[in-house]
């Protein structure tokens, strides 16, 4: 699976407007044939494009200075698509949930409980703070390396790199 990604476009995909400073605007993802595709939209597109289609989205805003984006708070971007990918079977999609939960517990929204294996898989147990709920995220067998490029993936994707620790799902580390 291929990432499709539309970065720092700062136009409207609908009407094509340029975004100026200080405009907020909505970046949305798409599962387009298992691809996710980040589509961007002023508010006014935005309202006529409805939400219901789209995988997650969040609101950015165009900050004063050049190239550099402000953001709303991403945690709850990445908690919502933890959240979305909770089912998916893709493997991209389990790599990209297993780091968002090592972000997510980083941040404390999820604890590790404990770990534990089945034939050829390994699955952590974590408590989902908010909810009050316990989740499983399937821990795949990634090094150090590979995580960090999930983690540039992702960062790719929403516009913002999660910060993580590769250490975090191990046991030992809590
Ligand atoms: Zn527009």
């Amino acid at each position: 699976m291929d990432w499709s990604i539309n970065r720092g476009s700062h136009v409207c995909s609908l009407c094509e407007k340029i975004f100026p400073e200080e405009e907020i605007y909505l970046s949305a993802l798409y599962d387009e044939n298992n691809e996710f595709l980040r589509r961007d939209f002023c508010l006014e597109c935005w309202d006529k494009e409805g939400t219901e289609k789209s995988f997650s989205y969040w609101k950015t805003k165009i900050s004063k200075k050049p190239e550099k984006v402000e953001r709303y708070a991403k945690i709850d971007v990445f908690y919502d698509l933890f959240n979305k990918l909770e089912n998916e079977k893709d493997l991209s999609r389990v790599n990209f949930r297993y780091v968002l939960s090592l972000y997510l517990i980083r941040k404390k929204v999820l604890k590790l409980i404990s770990s534990h294996k089945t034939n050829e898989s390994e699955y952590m147990v974590l408590h989902n703070v908010k909810e009050g709920t316990d989740t499983e995220v399937l821990k795949p067998q990634l090094n150090k390396e590979e995580v960090l490029a999930v983690t540039d993936e992702i960062g790719k994707l929403v516009n913002c790199t999660p910060q993580i620790s590769p250490d975090n799902g191990s046991i030992a580390g809590k």
